[in-house]
């Protein structure tokens, strides 16, 4: 029997057993014989503010206040994910802009412990690399955590850092290249579009997020609030629409919950996907609502 025709015979098994098999067996299973528990990538907020503030910016952030997010909380977040998920493929330490909290070091050596495999990643848009110090490079190289940048039309020698990390040992490289263009969230106030179609559109149904003790399929629907605060808006989000990780322990559960739309999906964009052209926000609610 060739390869090909193995691997699709091992494919068809394994989704014949994650519709049959009760979440926690496939767990067990996973466990035993397989290569564990597995969560394809989480990120989280270290900060909630950012000193760059572009406008459609999908965190919210422009809106947020200035918050420094506590290390023990995330180091509790991530010790609760532990115990559901044996690995996590990306660990994206993400805000705002992760370089303004003055404790940042602080959390790499435990979440390099908690997590030994996973690929850590810091993700900035440059402007404070240079006045970072030794220590911070140190850690970054001590504790194999990454350093992605996204290339904003700013004033930043973004190809001489990554010329110059990479050959200190420390891996960096562009999340996204050249940043000219942001995509418009769209969001509709009423909550009446699709969010099946709205799901399957998504590009951030990936990115997944955790805070508080909650895991969420997405970024945008845990930081709406910093939206509705601002603006006094009342978008929705319920129970369903996150993981409690003190309810919830299955990872097959939490994995098969990923693949489909959640409640909030309706205020989503359904239609055509919108371009702006790189700007910095003037906090106008026209930035992420669609009026
Ligand atoms: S740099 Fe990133 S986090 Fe900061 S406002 Fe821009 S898109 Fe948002
Ligand atoms: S709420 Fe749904 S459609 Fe909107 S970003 Fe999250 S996963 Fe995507």
């Amino acid at each position: 029997m060739k390869i090909s025709t193995i691997i699709k015979i091992i494919k068809k098994l394994k989704n014949i057993s994650d519709k049959v098999l009760p979440y926690s067996l496939q767990d067990y299973l996973k466990r035993k014989f397989g290569n564990g528990t597995y969560l394809s990538q989480v990120e989280f907020h270290i900060v909630d503010h950012c000193n760059l503030n572009c406008a459609y910016c999908d965190h919210f952030t422009p809106l947020a206040d200035k918050n420094f997010c506590k290390i023990d909380d995330i180091i509790e977040d991530f010790k609760k994910l532990k115990k559901i998920f044996d690995n996590i493929g990306k660990i994206y330490i993400v805000g705002g802009e992760p370089l303004l909290h003055p404790n940042l070091l602080d959390i790499l050596e435990p979440l390099r412990n908690i997590y030994p495999k996973s690929k850590i990643v810091i993700i900035t848009n440059g402007i404070l690399l240079d006045k970072q110090n030794e220590n911070f490079f140190n850690a970054l190289k001590k504790y194999n955590i990454a350093l992605s940048m996204t290339h904003y039309p700013l004033k930043i020698d973004y190809e001489g850092w990554i010329e110059k990390l990479s050959k200190i040992g420390i891996k960096t490289y562009y999340f996204s290249l050249n940043r000219n263009k942001m995509k418009k969230q769209n969001l509709d106030l009423n909550g009446k579009n699709d969010k099946k179609i709205a799901f399957q559109k998504c590009w951030e149904k990936k990115c997944h997020f955790v805070r508080d003790g909650k895991l969420y399929v997405c970024t945008p629907a845990p930081n709406i609030h910093f939206l509705n605060k601002y603006f006094n808006l009342d978008f929705k989000l319920g129970k369903n629409d996150y993981i409690d990780l003190n309810k919830v322990k299955s990872a097959s559960y939490i994995n098969a919950l990923f693949k489909k739309p959640i409640d909030f999906c309706r205020y989503c964009n359904d239609g055509e996907i919108e371009f702006k052209k790189y700007s910095i926000s003037k906090k106008e609610l026209s930035e992420w609502v669609k009026l």
